[in-house]
């Protein structure tokens, strides 16, 4: 699934993006961009307030209510509604900074901006568009068992 998400939820938005999913959010978009935006790329469109978002009957839209207020309560309401799950093997696919799909490189040489440990003891994805260096390290263990715990990722 494809996603748009609000200003509002810009926690949810990020969290999602590290779970695999497709998720557009602009801070700088108004709502009346991003339902556009969301119509067009057929995008389901997360929202807080259906006050933000013009055309209901035209996109998919969920509004979070505001009484559901923890990121982990939020995710586990989209993931309800739309009856989905998200899995372990799709973490940190994408680019955190800009929702590209990451691939793995091979460098012959360390790039400069990762330490000479993670060059020799990790796999390395990169951002084809912003050129970003992941790896899945102690972050990933951890967003990982936090994301298990919390029954967000299956
Ligand atoms: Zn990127």
């Amino acid at each position: 699934m494809k996603w748009a998400v609000d200003a509002m939820l810009g926690d949810v938005a990020r969290c999602m993006i590290i779970l695999g999913e497709d998720v557009l959010y602009r801070s700088d978009y108004s709502g009346v961009d991003l339902a556009r935006i969301a119509r067009e790329e057929d995008r389901i469109f997360l929202t807080t307030s259906v006050r933000r978002f013009p055309n209901p009957p035209d996109t998919a839209y969920l509004i979070i209510p505001m009484s559901v207020d923890s990121l982990w309560d939020k995710l586990r309401f989209v993931k309800r509604r739309f009856s989905i799950s998200f899995k372990v093997e799709n973490l940190f696919s994408r680019c955190i900074l800009c929702n590209t799909l990451t691939t793995k490189i091979f460098p012959d040489k360390k790039p400069a901006e990762i330490p000479q440990k993670v060059f020799m003891e990790f796999v390395l994805y990169q951002c084809p568009r912003c050129k970003k260096i992941y790896w899945k390290g102690g972050h990933f263990e951890h967003t990982k068992k936090k994301l298990l715990e919390e029954s967000i990722l299956n």
